[in-house]
């Protein structure tokens, strides 16, 4: 296969213009620490979301290209898994420094093709180098646990790895969502095969190029690419073990039935409509700052986007004040200085978003700050929407049932606590919450009562740290949430428990007849 031309040592240049790319090179994928041309003929045209221009082709890589990467992580495991914990916490550490040393280049990468702003994929990638420092914890998160049960007799257990594993990824995240999955899955064992979203692989594949760089031994990470395709191949393969999937709905409840009736472990977490409820009592001035840079920020293309305000009692009358910061918001190109929000991912996802900011309007919602028809003068072909704030809303109307992943913010007026907590506790998603009060009673109340798996109190988006776990719940999570990502639960997706029993007495000690009763622990 052909070089990537950053794999050759060669010093890498990354681009951080929107300027049109003159020579266009088609996406490889990875296999066997290897960058590979694919031989394929169907590729899937990837374009800057803020000119439209192209800016690679990604393969839809063959069933025999994936069958080799199957190959390539089953061989792989048989050594890797008996490599010894410390050994694959030192790559980890070598992980983590390329991480950092590479962080504008993947952040930049992240910027070209899904739009964010360059300030904003730094974080990105910041949320997954935690993982990765995060998993370097391993030694000690991998202990087992022993028991003396009865006299001579103990009983041990040891947390061993499931095999192949993948990881299917959206487009929202390039770097974050990547790195839930390639440092947990690897040191406990696993070996990985990766599909980052064919919208925007190419963080994935940086993270490819410091996997080889990292030492990680051939075929512990391979890299494919594709759409549907892709997935099913995933869910049917026999010798894949288990399946992280992080996206939206349509393809996470499939890919949950399909993968566990065919005998995986899947982890999946879906879409969302995270309400935020404000209360008079509250610090004002934090509030709107937290609102407009939570519904707003990466153009509302986040999975814990606050998209929703329940406005209890007079807070709103706070609604021009809102709108007046919101529309102070930079909308540019995400490499332009100063820009607060970049454009949404796609011409379809825009035209989607704007269909139900109209049907908001025909349900009878009012449009008190409309982001449709704009377009920074340097880039009128992107896919733009400026911050746009729907009022009135009502639970039947469509822009509240459905999630809108842009930047747009539906608000709905109550007169209590209650009010705001039942209206919340019937939604169907719950990834998250917030409440913003200054009343720790009023707080406390809401904690416990609330339906939603991340509750932030005067955190717009309380997105848990790796040390805890990813808990969304409802129909945010598929399977009802049993295996969530990162932290103790994701050291134990991603290995199975062996329990072991030993019996050791003295050879005087064993009587002469056999005990056929069940032992009574007396
Ligand atoms: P998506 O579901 O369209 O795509 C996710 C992945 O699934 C991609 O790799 C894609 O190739 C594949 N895919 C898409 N449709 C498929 C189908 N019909 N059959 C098989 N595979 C399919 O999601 P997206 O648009 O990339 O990401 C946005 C969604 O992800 C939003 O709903 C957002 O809330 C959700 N999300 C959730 C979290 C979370 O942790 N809860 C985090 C990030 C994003």
């Amino acid at each position: 296969g052909h070089l990537h031309p950053a794999a050759s040592g060669a010093a890498v240049s990354y681009p951080t213009t929107h300027e049109k790319i003159q020579e266009v090179k088609d996406t490889q994928y990875f296999v066997n620490n290897q960058f590979v041309t694919s031989a394929t003929t169907q590729f899937i045209d990837l374009h800057d979301p803020a000119t439209n221009n192209l800016v690679t082709r990604v393969p839809q890589n063959t069933d025999e290209e994936l069958k080799a990467a199957v190959a390539s992580a089953e061989k792989a495991f048989k050594s890797w898994r008996s490599t010894s914990v410390l050994h694959r916490q030192a790559i980890m550490f070598r992980f983590v420094a390329l991480i950092r040393e590479n962080w504008d280049r993947l952040a930049a990468s992240i910027t070209l093709e899904q739009g964010k702003t360059f300030a904003d994929a730094k974080g990105d990638v910041l949320r997954g180098l935690q993982v990765a420092e995060a998993a370097c914890a391993a030694p000690e998160l991998l202990k087992g646990e022993v028991l003396e049960v009865a006299k001579d007799m103990e009983t041990r257990t040891y947390r061993e790895p499931l095999g192949v594993v993948a990881a299917i990824c959206p487009f929202n995240f390039p770097a974050m969502i990547p790195l839930w999955c390639i440092p947990i899955a690897t040191i406990t064992g696993n070996t990985l095969m990766l599909k980052p979203s064919e919208r925007d692989p190419g963080a994935a594949m940086i993270l490819a190029e410091l996997v080889e760089k990292a030492g990680f031994p051939e075929g512990v990470v391979n890299v494919v690419h594709g759409a549907h395709r892709t997935v099913n191949f995933i869910l049917d393969e026999p010798a894949i073990k288990a399946v992280s999937f992080v996206g939206g709905n349509k393809a996470g409840e499939y890919i949950f039935s399909r993968g566990s009736a065919n005998g995986k472990r899947v982890q999946a977490n879906l879409g969302a409509k995270n309400h935020a409820a404000v209360l008079p009592d509250c610090n004002k001035n934090q509030f709107l700052n937290a609102i407009v840079g939570a519904a707003f920020g990466a153009a509302g293309q986040r999975c814990m986007a606050l998209s929703t305000l329940v406005m209890v009692g007079e807070t709103k009358e706070w609604l021009p004040e809102l709108a007046e910061r919101a529309k102070a918001l930079q909308v540019n190109g995400g490499f332009e200085p100063g820009a607060d929000l970049g454009p949404v991912i796609s011409p379809q996802s825009k035209q989607r978003i704007e269909g139900l900011i109209a049907s908001a309007e025909a349900e009878g919602a009012t449009i008190l700050l409309d982001g449709r028809g704009f377009a920074p003068e340097k880039y009128p072909n992107g896919n733009w929407i400026a911050p746009t704030i729907i009022t009135n809303v009502t639970p039947s109307m469509q822009c509240y049932k459905e999630e809108i992943f842009g930047p747009v913010l539906v608000c709905l007026n109550v007169d209590t606590l209650d009010e705001a907590i039942d209206l919340i506790n019937e939604n169907e998603y719950g990834n998250g919450v917030a409440i913003f009060t200054r009343s720790g009673p009023t707080a406390e109340t809401f904690r416990r009562r609330i339906d939603a798996g991340q509750v932030g109190i005067n955190v717009p988006i309380p997105v848990p740290l790796p040390m805890f776990s990813f808990t969304g719940n409802k129909r945010s999570v598929a399977g009802g949430g049993a295996s969530t990502f990162y932290g103790k639960p994701g050291i134990n997706f991603y290995t199975q428990l062996k329990t072991v029993t030993s019996l050791w007495s003295s050879a005087d000690a064993i009587s002469k007849k056999a005990d056929v009763h069940m032992p009574t622990h007396s």
